[in-house]
């Protein structure tokens, strides 16, 4: 079976020349980056190369990225850091469409005693500033703000908001993860304190995780430990995924233009399509501002979890933005968030292309679709309930 794959927000496929600079590291160069030895001084070398690309990808300098497992620990580090590097502070502000990574993160220090302000967004997806601006206060700690959303793909203002927060003098974190690789960044010009991206959403393998911290920020070890990463993260480097990512950044920065114009143009191919083809189907999310792999669309009147389904006998592989949690078909707490009808919520699916598509690939997701929208919605009370009630009209 042919495979389709367009759930890249999710995760990517590790691109064939990160898999082969990484291969040496996990094979014959397996020294310790803080042995004294030569074993350990190639090490060290392959991952001062490798911190120079990652840190050109974002325009940082070396010494400014740490090196961590995930997008979820840098996220991790960078909220709890800030806290405990500002004690006497008590307050911190996010968004009501972070990835859990933040949201969950936020929630459990809520119970901790802290408060804990979620700001949130219009039918778009889109943030008030004016909200944001009234919930600063001398108390906030900290800022944390996603670059782009995972679910739709929104972009946020980031450097208004920055300069927002940054008036106030307070640290401003973003989670751009979904962001790096995708769309350009430059910390030079940037309001941005910390920022935190993962490997593998970006060609690298899962398991490697970055956290830039802006030269003179504020920050305590999440990780407590050796004096690895300057002191700023304890254990042993990763040298075969950093070597990866290091790999994954160089094509990623070769690939920004092509990731701006063909697959944006594939992209949009696959919206105007499904728009065309399919009646009573909605995008979801601030079409301007968004990143140019993602598209999240609403099926009305149908379950997303039986079109992916559906999807993946015919070898499509997309995401919903609805989880299957405890029986219930709980639509996602972005789309919630954004005053999406439970009917459209419920047939959400988000396609996220990569590098790696075709015009085929989106010809044949065209060619399949519709006959599966049609069949659920044959079987669906729901919709039978909407033709009725629009035939009286
Ligand atoms: N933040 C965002 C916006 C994400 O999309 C993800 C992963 O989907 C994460 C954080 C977590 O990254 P990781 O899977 O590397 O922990």
């Amino acid at each position: 079976m042919r495979t389709i794959y367009v759930d890249n927000n999710a995760t990517t496929q590790v691109a064939p020349e990160v898999f082969e600079a990484m291969t040496p590291f996990l094979q014959d160069v397996y020294g310790n980056p803080s042995s004294m030895h030569f074993k350990g001084g190639e090490a060290q070398e392959a991952m001062a190369d490798a911190r120079e690309k990652v840190a050109d990808a974002v325009g940082a300098s070396p010494d400014e990225i740490v090196f961590t497992s995930c997008g979820t620990e840098s996220d991790n580090t960078a909220i709890l850091g800030t806290l405990e590097s500002h004690p006497e502070k008590r307050h911190i502000i996010s968004t009501r469409v972070e990835h859990p990574a933040v949201w969950t993160l936020c929630k459990h220090i809520e119970k901790k005693g802290y408060r804990v302000t979620m700001l949130s967004v219009d039918r778009e997806g889109r943030l008030d500033l004016d909200e944001l601006r009234a919930t600063i206060s001398d108390d906030t700690a900290l800022v944390s703000i996603m670059y782009a959303n995972n679910e739709t793909g929104v972009i946020f203002p980031i450097e208004e908001i920055g300069q927002i927060v940054k008036s106030r003098a307070i640290p401003f974190h973003t989670d751009a993860v979904q962001a790096v690789g995708k769309i350009p960044l430059d910390m030079k010009k940037s309001t941005v304190d910390m920022l935190s991206f993962s490997g593998h959403k970006l060609h690298a393998p899962k398991g490697i995780g970055v956290l830039y911290i802006r030269k003179g920020t504020k920050f305590s070890p999440f990780l407590i430990g050796g004096h690895q990463e300057r002191g700023r993260r304890g254990g042993t480097e990763n040298i075969p995924y950093i070597v990866g990512l290091g790999k994954a950044c160089e094509l990623a920065a070769r690939h920004l233009e092509e990731e701006n114009n063909r697959v944006l143009s594939l992209r949009d191919k696959l919206e105007g399509g499904l728009l065309e083809k399919i009646p009573d189907t909605l995008v979801n999310g601030d079409r301007e501002h968004r990143l140019p792999n993602t598209v999240s669309v609403s099926f009305e009147y149908v379950e997303g979890e039986s079109i992916l389904l559906m999807l993946s006998n015919l070898g499509i592989c997309a995401s919903s933005g609805s989880a299957c949690t405890s029986g219930s078909l709980e639509p996602s707490h972005v789309l919630r968030a954004m005053g999406i009808p439970f009917t459209a919520a419920h047939g959400s699916v988000r396609f996220s292309l990569s590098i790696y598509n075709t015009e085929e690939d989106i010809d044949y997701i065209l060619e399949q679709l519709p006959p599966i929208i049609e069949r659920l919605r044959e079987i669906s009370p729901f919709w039978r309930d909407y033709i009725k009630a629009s035939s009286k009209k």
